[in-house]
């Protein structure tokens, strides 16, 4: 890009998010240089989103900045990691401003939100996409991963999944809701997705495995018991679906949007029933939204149970299954 466009850029991404002690460098040099603390570990994520696979084309230069930092954090949030760091890599087709002051804006609330100090990145003319990496900090040996569910663990799972994919749904007109207020919540649950970072830290010591939720909740709880080596058995009426979906898609549907919508950010994972007791105090102190859906069973893959029969989940989807 022209050097005035790479001097407008700077000034949108020269201090954004938090002020950190522990940045020593920061961006504007040819490298950060950053100040962890002893005896931790360091936990590294990145995530792209590019414009027509990850978001519209046309969608808010608000919700890019978000979502782009959002994703990450979702990420470390599953590793029950604390965010620290993030660098950006940018690629316009121009250097609009006003593009640019949304898209700054709505990352560096969040950024700031979180404590995550942007340390660097990298600009570049091209298609819309925005790759962020972000670098979180966890106690030695504590990190939650994806493996570690035994048969007979509770699954939880935060939030109410299905509404992101409901609002994506909506943003690109495959799907019409009479009830504004409703439609304007799951667009706003797409757009600007919720990082579940302090539950994520909460479940250290607590969770046996953890996964957040970007391809839909059976596909992610697939892949969770894959690497756990056990299958899932789910209760249909236990899925936590929000007033909002309910109301634009009904029942039927709205567990449908959440057992394979994708995009939510939620985290999915498993608790030991020894530690179930610890889990409700956990809850009662104010953990935040969390809802047991079911328990990790011997086998593999995952099943639904609801009144009409049984669901067998494959691939990408569910098929209803005799047993
Ligand atoms: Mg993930």
């Amino acid at each position: 890009m022209p050097q005035g466009e790479f001097e407008l850029i700077a000034r949108y991404f020269s201090r954004l998010g938090a002020e950190r002690a522990d940045v020593r460098i920061g961006v504007g040099d040819d490298g950060a240089v950053v100040m962890p603390p002893s005896s931790r570990e360091l936990v590294v994520v990145m995530d792209s989103l590019l414009e027509g696979v990850h978001f519209p084309a046309g969608s808010p230069a608000a919700s890019i900045g978000h979502r782009s930092f959002a994703v990450n954090l979702s990420d470390l949030a599953a590793m029950g990691a604390e965010p620290a760091w993030a660098l950006l890599a940018l690629t316009l087709p121009s250097a609009d401003e006003e593009w640019l002051a949304q898209f700054s804006r709505a990352a560096g609330d969040l950024c700031r939100k979180h404590g995550v100090a942007l340390i660097g990145g990298d600009t570049t003319r091209g298609p819309l996409a925005a790759t962020v990496t972000m670098v979180g900090i966890a106690p030695i040996g504590v990190a939650l991963e994806r493996k570690g569910g035994q048969v007979g663990d509770a699954i939880f799972v935060s939030g109410s999944p299905g509404d992101s994919a409901a609002g994506l749904a909506l943003e690109q007109g495959r799907l019409h809701v009479a009830d504004a207020m409703s439609a304007q919540i799951l667009r706003d649950r797409f757009l600007f997705p919720t990082p579940r970072c302090g539950i994520g830290v909460a479940l250290r010591g607590l969770a046996s495995a953890c996964i957040d939720v970007s391809d839909g909740l059976g596909g992610d709880l697939e892949k969770l018991c894959a690497a756990s080596g056990c299958g899932a058995e789910v209760d249909a009426a236990a899925l936590p679906v929000s007033e909002a979906l309910l109301s634009a898609v009904g029942r039927e549907a709205a567990r449908e949007y959440a057992l394979t919508g994708g995009e939510d950010y939620e985290l999915l994972f498993t608790v030991p029933l020894a530690r179930l007791g610890a889990m409700t105090s956990a809850i009662a102190r104010g953990l935040g939204p969390v809802k047991r859906i079911g328990s990790l069973v011997a086998g593999k893959g995952v099943k639904v149970f609801a009144r009409g029969g049984v669901m067998q989940f494959s691939g990408s989807g569910f098929d209803h299954f005799a047993t």
